[in-house]
């Protein structure tokens, strides 16, 4: 198979709430679970590209029905998805997969603006089921990038010989359309993590302005009808 070119999917991601993605770290004594943090770019946060990997192709995985007991990514080989994203087993990988997540660094005038207020701290709070109040001491308080920054978002996408670039834009799409309805990170359940998607490019062309309301008439059909490679 011939790599015929690279196209591009960019868009600026704005964050409806305060975003949580984790280091993995313990905290310290009396310190929040921190956010992952660019050492080169002044200690800006950042959201790594396997963050939003992942949280696309686990979207599209449990709308597809493509999920291997218990839990884990489907690993065939063969499924649209894998083609997308890679099977992630080497017995199973037949080609190479198509997107590439790059890491989304804060838009400079969402730089200027942390650089000036700051993360925020949200507190951790466990409910004590008897008295319906706060217990202390039960979560850590977790930092977040505050609501309306933004973030440049990319997915370099690699459009082999007999791959039809429309249909890989629609399975974009569907992620992205997917992504804001889900959340990002951590406490996505209790609030973080909210994002939206706009000024979205692909192939250096705008996205319709109805692109939501398409994904939605072609949700049922994405897996059968859009086949991002022709035989
Ligand atoms: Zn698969």
């Amino acid at each position: 198979m011939k790599l015929k070119e690279y196209v591009l999917l960019e868009a600026v991601m704005r964050l409806k709430s305060g975003l949580h993605i984790g280091t993995g770290e313990k905290p310290g004594r009396g310190e929040p679970l921190f956010v992952m943090k660019s050492i080169l770019k002044s200690n800006m946060p950042y959201v790594p590209g396997s963050s939003l990997k992942g949280k696309m192709r686990s979207l599209l995985e449990v709308t597809y029905g493509k999920i291997t007991p218990p839990g884990s990514p489907c690993g065939c080989g063969k499924c649209q998805i894998c083609l997308l994203f890679g099977s992630g087993n080497s017995n199973t990988t037949f080609e190479p997969s198509r997107l590439i997540f790059r890491d989304s660094n804060l838009t400079p005038e969402s730089s200027k603006m942390i650089e000036k207020l700051g993360l925020e701290t949200k507190p951790g709070v466990s409910i004590d089921r008897q008295t319906g109040k706060a217990k202390g001491g039960a979560l850590f308080p977790a930092e977040r990038v505050p609501e309306n920054a933004e973030f440049n978002f990319e997915v370099s996408c690699r459009i082999f010989e007999n791959d039809d670039k429309d249909k890989v834009k629609e399975w974009l799409a569907m992620g992205l359309f997917l992504m804001e309805q889900d959340a990002l990170g951590g406490g996505g359940t209790r609030g973080s993590g909210y994002i939206e998607f706009n000024a979205i490019k692909f192939d250096s062309k705008d996205f319709d302005k109805d692109w939501r309301d398409s994904c939605k008439k072609i949700k049922n059909e994405l897996l059968d009808r859009h086949q991002i490679k022709s035989k």
